[in-house]
């Protein structure tokens, strides 16, 4: 039980790797707090998770449903330990079919919403406590399509430090966990069929080192090592956990 009495705080909490990380921690004996926008997942990932965790519906984009959520959660558990700052969405257009409102849409949600999520939580964390952000290898590989995407994730990186040295003063943590591709949701339609999820696991084999997609439970394993004490003078730090693609030319 590596996490016996902490309170987690997860967004997007209620599918892929949120909901991989919110099942690892339960059974390390966590309590979780999971949020997302959808009320039946929520609902659904809060029956599988039992009585150790609060699903709460608040959109990462709306500073005030994310400051109710926390403090909902803060009220059920107690004050946090660990904050997951996960909830992302794709983004893939070139740079000629970018509208402005599809291209704030991803800034909002994963650069903006990530900065909110900390700072609603920041004045319900212990001291000591562990935060971590979903960045991505997109942030240094320069694949096509990827503008608003990549900078929202290089953003996560950069911040990532700065909080750091603005919370070290409380022995609190951040850090980055940078997925490669992983096989959950985010995928879409490049996964709806075995035809399709065939084609992606063959292309992501060729351009990653370990040859395979990986899943959720290579990320939540990560999360974990930096929520507890065993990264406990790591800090400001992002980890890719990616299968060497981003080691690789
Ligand atoms: P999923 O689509 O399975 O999960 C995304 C989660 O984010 C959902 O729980 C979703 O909940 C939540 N979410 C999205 N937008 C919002 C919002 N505005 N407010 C609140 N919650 C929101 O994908 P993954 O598990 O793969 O993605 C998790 C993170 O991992 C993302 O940040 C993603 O960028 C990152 N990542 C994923 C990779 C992969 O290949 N899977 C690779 C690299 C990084 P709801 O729909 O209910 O809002």
């Amino acid at each position: 039980m590596r996490l016996a009495n902490k309170t987690a705080l997860i967004t997007g909490g209620n599918s892929g790797i949120g909901l991989a990380t919110a099942k690892l921690f339960v059974a390390e004996g966590a309590k979780v707090v999971i949020t997302g926008r959808n009320k039946e997942t929520l609902a659904a990932a809060a029956r599988e998770l039992g009585p150790n965790a609060l699903a709460v519906v608040a959109d990462a984009t709306d500073v005030a449903a994310l400051e109710a959520a926390v403090g909902q959660g803060a009220d059920k558990f107690g004050k946090y330990d660990i904050v997951f700052a996960n909830a992302g969405i794709p983004g893939q257009t070139p740079v000629g079919g970018t509208t402005l409102s599809a291209f704030e849409n991803v800034i909002r949600t994963n650069l903006t919403g990530v900065f909110f999520t900390v700072q609603a939580a920041a004045p319900y964390l212990n001291d000591g406590a562990s935060i971590i952000l979903n960045g991505s290898v997109i942030s240094v590989l320069g694949n096509p399509g990827y503008s608003a995407y990549a900078a929202s994730k290089a953003g996560v990186r950069a911040m990532a430090r700065v909080i750091a040295s603005e919370l070290s003063p409380r022995g609190i943590r951040v850090n980055v966990v940078a997925p490669g591709a992983v096989r959950t949701p985010i995928w879409g339609a490049a996964i709806a069929t075995p035809e399709a999820e065939k084609m992606l696991e063959a292309r992501i084999a060729k351009s990653t080192p370990l040859g395979r997609l990986g899943e959720p439970d290579h990320i939540s394993k990560t999360v974990l090592f930096l929520a507890s004490d065993d990264s406990a003078h790591l800090q400001g730090q992002e980890l890719f956990v990616d299968g060497g693609a981003t080691a690789s030319p």
